[in-house]
């Protein structure tokens, strides 16, 4: 269909989702009319429920091999990538080539701001991919560019003769009404309601940055790693039977029905299994209680059904990470039991299997006791998700944190449906101090492209791992990308 500048454009519905089609731009919308994401040529940006506009751009496979079989990333190329970024930022502009459904279907993780993006070929995955956040200003005209082409598309199909594709002439009407709500300045004020319901989404693992996250805690109840500065901003709280119900009632409030196209539960913040057993079990009962009503209320007013959080037998998954020292005030008994109130996958910080890069940075327990505790936790049942910081130490540390890292996975009793992340290390020295500390530890820091390399290296090398029992098979756990710069809850 040709719109009324003669681009190729098309609207449909899937899941509850409005997709307008222009040109080369695909962009999604919830059911309310806020904009999701856009997918345009080797570039998706994407909403966060704080109103960031976050850009992630691909460059083309043949760029990316070079740069790897090269053997460097070169400084020339790094800035003609940033620049082709920066200018594709507006849609339809600097789009010399169409691969949209590739870039959106990219596998979760990131990379630096401003880095060069990288494939491996030994392992065909991407390790790296540029990373750019809209300031205000340019977010306010992707706001404009993106509602103008979604407005003049649902024109072109409620003027279509046959009452366009999917819908009919008043469904079509109805989505334009739903649009039309959604200004820079109402999406900022929606931003302004997110803020009061919830504390800062500091971090959540790639895979769940479309749950629904329940602050059950505020923080983190140790706060000292020298790598991590997501809490330092608050005092650690487990909230209470009445809190919580307040926080629901806030967050159901907040997301009306798009509660419903959440699939997972997220238990926040930093170490939801700090929370005493009985008392986590509770907290489980008490946010399926009010969720499973929530879904039934939305399935009978034909907004969202009960497919989303409930699954076939009416359940609703929880997910949460656990920092491996907390376990020492968990009995196998315990883990059951939450495992069988419904949390299933663990994301766990490993870090290294150095345990002098451990102490360095003040990570608590030994790399052995965190073998033992992920252990545990696979004999009650959980599915891990298990973070490597690859990087953290530089140069200096790299053989051995790679060698120690290595050796501590073959020790992990992963099984299918597992997931290892490698996470590039970030210094979040303004906060933490990193730097300060790190001459006198004797370790550096790594460039950017030094530090793609590095991933690279990792891949490798766990692609080749071996778990070292009998039939000498590989690792099972699947290995993935896991940027904290790519985070974004919405
Ligand atoms: S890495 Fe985990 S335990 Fe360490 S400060 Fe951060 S949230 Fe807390």
């Amino acid at each position: 269909m040709q719109g009324s500048e003669g681009t190729r454009c098309q609207a449909y519905v899937r899941d509850n989702r409005l997709v307008a089609h222009v040109g080369d731009w695909l962009y999604h919308f919830d059911e309310t009319g806020r904009l999701l994401m856009a997918a345009g040529p080797r570039q998706v940006v994407r909403r966060g429920f704080d109103n960031r506009l976050l850009q992630v751009t691909t460059p083309s496979f043949a760029a990316q091999r070079e740069s790897v079989v090269a053997g460097a990333v070169g400084a020339a190329q790094r800035e003609s990538v940033v620049a082709g970024a920066v200018a594709a930022a507006q849609p339809g502009v600097g789009a010399d080539e169409t691969d949209a459904t590739a870039v959106g279907a990219a596998e979760p993780g990131g990379l630096m701001p401003r880095a060069t993006a990288v494939i491996d070929p030994t392992v065909g995955a991407l390790v790296y991919r540029a990373y750019h956040e809209l300031d205000t200003g340019a977010a306010a005209d992707f706001y404009r560019s993106a509602y103008g082409a979604a407005r003049r598309t649902l024109q072109t199909m409620m003027s279509a003769a046959d009452g366009g594709v999917d819908l009919n002439h008043e469904q079509w009407v109805e989505w334009a009404r739903r649009l039309a709500q959604w200004s820079p300045e109402a999406l900022a004020t929606d931003a302004a309601a997110f803020r009061t319901v919830y504390s800062p989404i500091s971090i959540l693992p790639p895979d769940q940055y479309h749950s629904l996250v329940v602050q059950v805690t505020l923080g983190c109840s140790y706060n000292k790693c020298l790598f991590c500065d997501f809490y330092r901003d608050r005092r650690f709280h487990i909230r209470s039977e009445i809190e919580l119900e307040a926080h629901l009632d806030h967050l159901m409030a907040f997301l009306g029905p798009r509660v419903a196209d959440r699939k997972t539960v997220f238990l926040a913040d930093g170490n939801a299994f700090v929370v005493p057993t009985e008392r986590l079990i509770r907290m489980i009962t008490q946010i399926r209680r009010r969720l499973s009503a929530t879904a039934g209320a939305s399935g009978s007013t034909g907004n969202a059904g009960t497919g989303g959080l409930l699954d076939a037998t009416g359940g609703i998954e929880f997910n949460a990470f656990m920092d491996t020292f907390t376990l020492e005030y968990k009995t196998l008994d315990d883990l059951r039991r939450i495992y069988e109130a419904g949390l299933h996958t663990v994301y766990s910080g490993l870090e290294t299997g150095s345990n002098r890069l451990r102490q360095f940075l003040a990570k608590p327990g030994s790399a052995e006791e965190a073998v033992e505790a992920l252990n545990t936790l696979k004999a009650g049942g959980f599915r891990l998700g298990v973070i490597l910081l690859v990087g953290v130490g530089g140069p200096a540390a790299a053989d051995e944190h790679l060698a120690d890292t290595l050796q501590a996975l073959q020790q992990i009793k992963f099984t299918d449906g597992d997931l290892i992340y490698l996470s590039p290390f970030v210094d979040p020295d303004a906060i933490t101090g990193y730097r300060a500390t790190l001459t006198a530890g004797g370790f550096d820091s790594f460039t950017q492209d030094g530090l793609a390399q590095e991933l690279v290296r990792w891949r490798r090398a766990l692609a080749a791992m071996q778990m070292p029992d009998g039939d000498a098979r590989p690792l099972p756990a699947k290995v993935t990308l896991y940027s904290i710069l790519e985070h974004i809850y919405g």
